[in-house]
């Protein structure tokens, strides 16, 4: 099972993720969660990526094809992986389509977390106040960053995917726990399939 959870910053992703990692025992693949990581460790890629992320711009897509090259080459990711926040352009999705054709590998869902301009930015608030502040990027400017850049460079690979069949549509809205039905449902079908 290889999927990608496509939304805005805030939309639920790495919350469903996480849920559907423990349901399925499949790796999420965040390349924000590896890029933190990088940075904390204080590694030359992570300083480099610092700032960038800190004003809500996107790293460079070489560095995070790089990043997700290697990582779906570990043993743990052979029956599938969970992309969360990882592609990001349309040059990433190209990209990462190529990775997957050289290995005869494919994605089965992309699954979209629809969610409103203004219950994100109830839901980034209130991500930050539980933090303390623990994102450098949490907070309202950035956020506006976010969601422009997201519009702008994200929201296009919706008809990329659309083309091939592969996005469905999630009320990202709903309590936490009907988002994961819904998801489920999608996953189920194909169980049903199989
Ligand atoms: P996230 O945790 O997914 O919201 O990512 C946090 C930040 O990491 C983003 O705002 C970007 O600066 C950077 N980042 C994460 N994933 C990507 C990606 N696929 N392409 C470019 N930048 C990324």
């Amino acid at each position: 099972m290889r999927l990608i959870f496509l939304g805005p910053p805030g939309a639920g992703k790495g919350t469903q993720a996480q849920i559907i990692v423990e349901r399925f025992g499949t790796p999420q693949l965040s390349t924000g969660d590896m890029l933190r990581a990088a940075v904390k460790a204080g590694t030359e890629l992570g300083q480099q990526a610092k700032a960038i992320m800190d004003r809500g711009d996107l790293v460079s897509d070489e560095i995070v094809v790089g990043i997700v090259a290697e990582r779906i080459d570990q043993p743990d990711c052979e029956k599938g992986f969970i992309l969360d926040g990882f592609p990001r352009t349309v040059a990433q999705a190209k990209a990462l389509d190529e990775l997957l054709a050289r290995r005869g590998l494919q994605i089965d869902h992309v699954l979209q977390l629809e969610v409103e301009n203004d219950i994100l930015a109830a839901r980034i608030a209130q991500r930050n106040a539980e933090n303390g502040g623990g994102r450098g990027d949490d907070n309202v400017e950035t956020l506006k960053k976010r969601l422009t850049v997201y519009h702008e460079q994200t929201a296009p690979l919706l008809p990329y995917y659309r083309a091939r069949g592969l996005v469905r549509q999630i009320d990202g809205m709903a309590p936490i726990a009907d988002v994961t039905k819904q998801i489920m449902t999608v996953l189920n079908e194909d169980a049903h399939v199989a």
